[in-house]
C-alpha cells in the first residue's frame, strides 16, 4: 500500500481535545484464549467489542495503533443516517422491500449511536442538525427528488427543504441555491465518541490492546489470530480493520480502495462571528461527488473537510485552497487563523455501499463505509455481535448487497480510481 499509516498525518485537533480517559491498554503478550477476537479499534470494532462483552462473551480487541487512529478518530464527524451510496443503488441490487430495512437501519445506527452517548455519559459533544447543500441547479433538482422519494418509498419525515432567508437562518452564505434540512442528522467530537466506546466496552469486560497489529490470522476453530507478541485464540474473530485491511484476509483484496481526506480546524471563532456562519450549529455536506463538509466544534472552532489524495501524498497547496474555499463561503472567516490540519484513511467500495460478510462460519467483517460511516460503523458492530450470537438475519441484509473488486489488479487499481474521480471532478465543475 502506498498511502500513509494513518499515524503519519500531523496530530488533529480531536487528539488536542480528548477529554475521555481510556487508561493504559498494553500491547498483548503470549497467547491468550477468548470466544471472540476484535481487530482494529475504530468505532466497527469499539461497538462490537461493547455488545459481545455486554452479552457475557470474553472479548479480546487488538488495535494496531491507538483507539481511534484510523478515520474514526479524524473524521469530520457528522452522524447521519443514509449510506455513501444513494439508496437507489441498493434498491436496484435488492428491492424496495430490503432498501427500505437497510434505511430504517442507518436511521437506526443515528439512535444508537445517540443511545450509546448518553448510556455511557460519552463526552463528545453530540448536536442535531444538517444540510445538505446544493452548489448548483442540478443538484437542487436531485436534492428535491431525493426528498420526495424518501417521503413517498420511505416514508421518511426528517427532511425539510430550505433556501433563501429559511436557508440563511441555518448557514450564513450565498453560496447555495437550497439545502435539504434533515433533524435526524447531527454531530460530534469523534475520537471522544470512539474512546468513550472503548471505555464502555472495557468496563464491560472486554480486554484492549493497543500496539497490537494483527500479522496473521490463522483460520479454523478456533482462529489464531496472531501479533508479533502474542495471539488470541478465539472462537469467532470480528474485523474491523476499514482501509487498512491489507491482506489478512485474501478474499477482500481489492474490494476497498483507501483514500486519504482531510480536515482543517480554525482557530475558535468569537460567539459573534459563529453566529454569522452557522447559527443553529448545524453540520453541513455539499452535494458535490468530491464533497465538501464542515460544522462546528463546541469551542467554536470551523472544522472544514474536503480533498481528497489516493497517493497518500497530501495534495500540492491545500491549505490555500481550503483557505480561499471558506473565505468564498463566508467572508467574515477571510484571514481567520487555522490551528490545525491532518488527513485521515476513508475505505471506499465500487458501488459505495458499506460491504459487510461472513468468511468460512466464524470470520466476520465489515468495512467500505465510503466517508460515510460514523455511525454505520457503530450498528455494523451491534449487528455482527448479534450474529456471533446466533442472530444474523439483520447483518445478512446488508451482506446480501452484491460487491465487485476494484477493477486493474493491485498495479493499475489507483491509476484508475484516480482518472474515474477525475471525470467526477470536472463533472463537479459543470
Ligand atoms: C477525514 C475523514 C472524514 C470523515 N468524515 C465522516 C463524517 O463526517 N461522517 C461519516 O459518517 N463518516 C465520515 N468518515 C468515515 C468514517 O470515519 C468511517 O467510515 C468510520 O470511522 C469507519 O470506522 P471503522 O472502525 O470501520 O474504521 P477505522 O476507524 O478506520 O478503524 C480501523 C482500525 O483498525 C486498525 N487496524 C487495521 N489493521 C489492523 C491490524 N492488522 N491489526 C490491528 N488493528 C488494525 C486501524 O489502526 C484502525 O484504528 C470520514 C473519514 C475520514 C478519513
Amino acid at each position: 500500500m502506498t498511502a500513509k499509516a494513518p499515524s503519519e498525518h500531523p496530530a488533529s485537533w480531536y487528539r488536542a481535545s480528548v477529554s475521555v480517559d481510556l487508561g493504559p491498554c498494553p500491547p498483548l503478550e503470549g497467547e491468550v484464549r477468548a470466544d471472540v477476537c476484535v481487530i482494529g479499534g475504530g468505532v466497527t470494532g469499539c461497538s462490537a467489542a461493547l455488545h459481545l462483552a455486554e452479552r457475557g462473551y470474553t472479548v479480546v480487541l487488538l488495535e494496531a495503533s491507538g483507539i481511534g487512529h484510523g478515520a474514526s478518530g479524524r473524521s469530520g464527524g457528522q452522524i447521519l443516517p443514509g449510506l455513501g451510496t444513494d439508496i437507489a443503488t441498493v434498491e436496484q441490487a435488492l428491492g424496495l422491500e430490503r432498501a427500505r430495512e437497510i434505511w430504517e437501519m442507518s436511521r437506526e445506527a443515528v439512535r444508537l449511536t445517540a443511545e450509546r452517548v448518553e448510556r455511557h455519559a460519552i463526552p463528545c459533544e453530540l448536536a442535531w442538525g444538517y444540510l445538505h447543500a446544493a452548489v448548483k441547479p442540478r443538484h437542487v433538482r436531485e436534492l428535491l427528488a431525493f426528498r420526495d422519494r424518501l417521503a413517498r418509498d420511505y416514508g421518511y419525515p426528517a427532511l425539510s427543504w430550505l433556501e433563501g432567508d429559511a436557508l440563511r437562518e441555518h448557514v450564513v452564505t450565498e453560496a447555495y441555491p437550497g439545502a435539504l434540512f434533515d433533524r435526524e442528522g447531527g454531530h460530534l467530537h469523534p475520537l471522544n465518541y470512539t474512546l468513550g466506546l472503548a471505555r464502555a466496552a472495557r468496563e464491560a469486560g472486554a480486554a484492549i490492546h493497543e500496539g497490537s497489529p494483527v500479522i496473521e490470522i490463522r483460520r479454523g476453530k478456533p482462529a489464531v489470530v496472531a501479533t508479533d507478541r502474542g495471539c488470541v485464540r478465539a472462537d469467532f474473530v470480528v474485523m474491523g480493520t476499514n482501509a487498512f485491511q491489507s491482506g489478512l484476509v485474501p478474499e477482500l483484496a481489492g474490494r476497498v480502495m483507501r483514500a486519504a481526506n482531510y480536515i482543517i480546524a480554525t482557530e475558535p471563532l468569537s460567539v459573534e462571528r459563529a453566529s454569522q456562519v452557522l447559527p443553529r450549529n448545524d453540520a453541513l455536506s455539499d452535494a458535490n461527488f468530491v464533497l465538501d463538509y464542515y460544522r462546528l466544534s463546541a469551542d467554536r472552532r470551523l472544522i472544514y473537510g474536503g480533498e481528497v489524495s489516493y497517493t497518500g501524498r497530501e495534495p500540492r497547496g491545500l491549505q490555500a485552497r481550503m483557505d480561499a474555499k471558506i473565505a468564498r463561503l463566508f467572508p467574515i472567516l477571510r484571514g481567520v487563523r487555522i490551528d490545525y490540519r491532518w488527513g485521515g484513511e476513508v475505505a471506499i467500495t465500487l458501488n459505495r455501499a458499506p460491504d459487510f460478510g461472513r468468511l468460512d462460519d466464524n470470520l466476520y467483517y465489515a468495512q467500505g463505509y465510503s466517508g460515510h460511516g460514523m455511525a454505520l460503523a457503530g450498528l455494523a458492530g451491534k449487528l455482527m455481535a448479534d450474529s456471533v450470537s446466533g442472530q444474523s438475519e439483520r447483518f445478512d441484509v446488508f451482506a446480501a448487497m452484491p460487491h465487485r473488486r476494484f477493477p486493474g489488479g493491485e498495479r493499475l487499481r489507483t491509476p484508475l480510481l484516480l482518472l474515474a474521480t477525475t471525470f467526477y471532478k470536472l463533472r463537479d465543475r459543470l
